[in-house]
């Protein structure tokens, strides 16, 4: 069955994917005044941006390639985005050991030293040093590792930051559509005439549009070629990153950064409290983007680096659980993928009554906001409408608290609601924020919650989470809206399947 909204006035910017980048740009674009759908072909997130190591940071790395403007911009954010999101954001603090045998002394405090410098810090602690044969961090590394320096960055919870932005311009008035494939895209008197095809049903739909943005992420030259229909496109490079995760390796609340031989660096840090989360791998990949997987050698050798630090080895059979994603990279002609580019670059082609196109390559979490500002400040020029930019002060939905003030949202949560167990109030500030009291209601006890799902998922937010945040499987709630899957049995899994599945 085909469906057109011809006749119906064309929506003024049409974004491809519902990824951070595309739900960032469709916030952002809505809170201007333009009139915005965006289509998403699975579930929010469930691309690159549900598979990242989930740091909201500079990048000290990317000083040694000379990526200033990038580090600069993203240090600034970190306190921007743990204003906006102090539920899902909140600050880590890292330790990076000096190894004899790799980059001396000098140099590691001269980057920290512009990384403490380049901007944006006020309310992160700065960097120190650490004699590790006194600090608690020095416990779990092995005996030769007596210096190290710890400092400041952030840590989001990904998948729900992009949930929690769609549902920012959802409130603001954006249509988004998920499980919705754009399938074709053509320029007709001076619109875009864009066909989208419904996932199951197959069912098909035509709408309008003066503006359309691929954010496609790893799929945006795919967009290209198939539904553009040019014929041919190499504008991204495409590098596998893997995680693993293992039970927890040591009690402080610390991470690790670890510097490896071959000149790359690895993280360890602690993960959904009972984990460590160890990543990541640089590889060049050229298969489907959404079929991408951990293979036995990126095991090896995120056991192999974690292992050089850690007094106690990590094995294979150590890993619970794991994940790859793809950076969709800007192809800038390095040769290793390791220094491809971590900047994002925005191509316009077109003008207002031509019907423009922006293409998105790149982007990192941490810049998604500065990204969306650079793309509508290219379409306010083409089409000269003026919004101006408004996100920088602007509280994503359950952020209506100061940022420090995260323990005393648990406290008043508590408070309100003394009949619930204080560890799912946690749980519940931490990804609901002040929208906490809207998934529980007048809810006081545990038997009011609904079935239980396992570990501390009742069916009072499950359903929240399908009429709030448009999830609609169990990998949605389990591996996207939370990380619950870890804790929740395969028995408890299917029943969720089947609990879902008759909602639908
Ligand atoms: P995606 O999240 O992939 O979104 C694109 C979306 O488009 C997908 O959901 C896809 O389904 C959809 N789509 C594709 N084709 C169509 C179509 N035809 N119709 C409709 N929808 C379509 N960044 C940080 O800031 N901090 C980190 O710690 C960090 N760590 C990372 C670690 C790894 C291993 C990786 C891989 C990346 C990391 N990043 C990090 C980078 C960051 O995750 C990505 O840059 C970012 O998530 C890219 O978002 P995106 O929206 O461009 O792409």
């Amino acid at each position: 069955m085909s469906a057109t909204t011809q006749g119906k006035a064309p929506f003024d910017i049409f974004v491809i994917g519902g990824g951070i980048n595309g739900t960032g740009i469709a916030r952002d674009a809505v809170g201007r005044g333009f009139s915005v759908m965006l289509a998403e072909k699975e579930d929010l997130a469930s691309g690159t941006s549900s598979a990242a190591t989930k740091l909201v940071h500079g990048g000290l790395r990317y000083l040694e390639h000379y990526e200033f403007r990038l580090v600069a911009e993203s240090l600034a954010e970190r306190e921007v985005l743990w204003r906006a999101a102090p539920h899902i954001i909140w600050p880590l603090r890292f330790v990076l050991p000096h190894h004899k045998g790799l980059r001396p002394a000098f140099v590691l405090r001269s980057g920290l030293f512009l990384y403490d410098h380049l901007g944006g810090r006020n309310l992160l602690p700065p960097t120190k040093t650490l004699d590790l044969r006194k600090d608690a961090a020095g416990g779990p590394l092995k005996e030769e590792f007596k210096l190290g320096f710890e400092y400041s960055d952030c840590w989001v919870m990904d998948a729900r930051l992009v949930a929690l932005t769609a549902k920012d311009a959802a409130e603001r008035g954006a249509e988004i559509r998920t499980r919705t494939k754009v399938v074709s895209a053509r320029r007709e008197g001076g619109s875009w005439q864009i066909v989208l095809e419904a996932a199951g049903s197959g069912e098909r739909e035509t709408v309008s549009a003066k503006v359309l943005v691929n954010a496609a992420g790893p799929w945006v030259d795919a967009v290209i070629v198939d539904a553009l229909g040019r014929n041919g496109a190499h504008n991204v490079r495409l590098v596998k990153g893997s995680h693993i995760v293992v039970r927890r390796l040591y009690d402080h609340d610390r991470c690790y950064i670890f510097q490896n031989a071959d000149n790359r660096i690895i993280f360890a840090i602690p993960y959904e409290g009972e984990f460590t989360l160890i990543g990541t791998t640089d590889q060049d990949y050229a298969g489907d983007p959404g079929a991408v997987a951990i293979s036995p050698e990126e095991q090896d050798y995120l056991c192999g680096a974690a292992s050089e630090y850690f007094k106690h080895p990590v094995r294979r059979e150590d890993i619970v659980w794991s994940y790859s994603g793809v950076r969709p990279l800007f192809d800038d002609g390095a040769s290793a993928a390791q220094e491809a580019t971590r900047d994002y670059v925005i191509k316009l082609e077109g003008d207002a009554m031509n019907g423009a196109l922006v293409n998105v390559f790149g982007g990192k979490l941490t810049t998604f906001r500065r990204l969306a500002e650079s793309v509508m400040e290219k379409i306010e020029d083409v089409t000269g409408k003026r919004g101006g930019a408004w996100t920088r002060d602007a509280k994503l939905p359950g952020g209506e608290f100061e940022p420090t003030a995260f323990e005393a949202e648990v406290a008043k949560l508590r408070r309100d609601y003394p009949g619930l167990p204080a560890p799912l109030l946690r749980r519940l500030t931490r990804f609901y924020g002040t929208r906490a009291r809207r998934l529980l209601g007048q809810a006081q006890a545990l038997g009011e919650l609904g079935d239980h799902f396992g570990a501390d998922l009742y069916a009072r937010e499950v359903d929240y989470l399908v009429a709030e945040e448009w999830a609609r499987t169990a990998d949605d709630v389990l591996w996207r809206r939370s990380k619950l899957g870890l804790r929740v049995s395969a028995e408890d899994q299917a029943r969720l399947a089947d609990y879902l599945a008759a909602k639908a």
